[in-house]
């Protein structure tokens, strides 16, 4: 069924409908719908039958859609809108949640997120070969069988700090992991070197399903700076580019992207603790802008405060000059 035909004006161009599920064990039924248009956000939802207007929105600017395998996997908001509208979101979840008694699906997740047993810094661990490992994949689950040839990282059982990967039957210590000469010695593609103008660093332009050792370095690293908080969402590896930073024989961080008609989408930025403190991020933001970023303009994916003041402190994000303009995603929902 299909709202937004009756709830768009006839000259009113819509960029996506993105679905309000409940999601049961076998199956799921929509509930709502958060109608997008050129210039309008519409929150809707279902009560006995008929749907209610929530809330709508009147937005500044184009909003633009992204897709992965024919579905849709998010809205991007550009700001200042994005604020306005994620506010709206949490209003229209509670009017959900109210209305229906179920429970908003991510606050589910979150509630049931795994809090290690042990404080990272109190925990007593401190390598790869200590007997206290878990075998995680990178949606943090455990399963005893899997492939040889499957990713899955080797971290403390107790404290959830992660010591390195394992792969085709073997380990890999983190600093093996960040090491350039084991990332430029496997299947790595020469033309993925990029030169940035600086004698002691070069950067490695990982593509989807490219060389598998960066792949795993990148995804080790993103979920390192998740676990510690630094960065909100972690590497897919099936659709988003990465920009790794070499210096001194080390991977040191990390930039990941994905394309889009519009401009590149920015996603997450890392730099590695041990080399912060010295405007890396910057140099590393601004070099991938200059030899990979293929487009004029970028947008840079809810941002945390660490990640705007980078991009401020080298005029990225200036409303009249600067290539990038920040947005906010708006994703499917699901309740429980
Ligand atoms: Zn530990």
């Amino acid at each position: 069924m299909s709202t937004a035909e009756d709830i768009l004006k006839d000259d009113e161009a819509q960029i996506a409908e993105v679905p309000v599920e409940h999601r049961e064990q076998f199956g799921s039924n929509r509930i709502g719908s958060v109608v997008v248009s050129e210039n309008r956000v519409i929150f809707l939802y279902l009560t006995g039958g008929s749907w209610t207007q929530f809330a709508e929105y009147e937005l500044s600017s184009t909003p633009f859609a992204q897709h992965q395998d024919g579905e849709l996997y998010s809205v991007f908001i550009p700001a200042p809108d994005g604020k306005h509208v994620s506010e709206l979101k949490s209003e229209y979840i509670s009017e959900i949640e109210h209305e229906t008694g179920l429970s908003y699906f991510m606050d589910v997740l979150e509630t049931s997120g795994r809090e290690p047993a042990v404080n990272p810094d109190d925990c007593g661990c401190s390598r790869i070969s200590s007997n206290k490992v878990l075998v995680e994949d990178e949606n943090m689950e455990l399963s005893e069988y899997f492939d040889e040839h499957e990713f899955r990282f080797v971290s403390c059982k107790e404290c959830f700090k992660i010591y390195g990967r394992y792969r085709e039957g073997k380990k890999a210590s983190l600093n093996k992991l960040f090491s350039a000469d084991w990332l430029l010695g496997g299947d790595l593609d020469v033309n993925s070197i990029i030169e940035v103008g600086q004698q002691d660093i070069f950067a490695i332009h990982h593509p989807p399903n490219g060389s598998v050792r960066t792949q795993d370095a990148v995804l080790t690293l993103s979920h390192i700076g998740n676990r510690s908080s630094e960065i909100i969402s972690t590497y897919k590896h099936e659709y988003q580019h990465a920009f790794c930073y070499i210096q001194d024989g080390e991977m040191i961080g990390y930039l990941s992207w994905e394309e889009h008609d519009r401009g590149a989408i920015q996603s997450q930025l890392y730099i590695r603790e041990k080399y912060r403190g010295n405007g890396l991020a910057s140099t590393l933001v601004s070099d991938w802008y200059k030899t990979v970023c293929d487009s004029d303009q970028y947008f840079a994916d809810e941002l945390t405060d660490g990640g705007r003041a980078v991009l401020d402190s080298i005029g990225h994000l200036d409303l009249d000059s600067g290539p990038a303009r920040e947005v906010y995603s708006l994703t499917p929902m699901a309740f429980g």
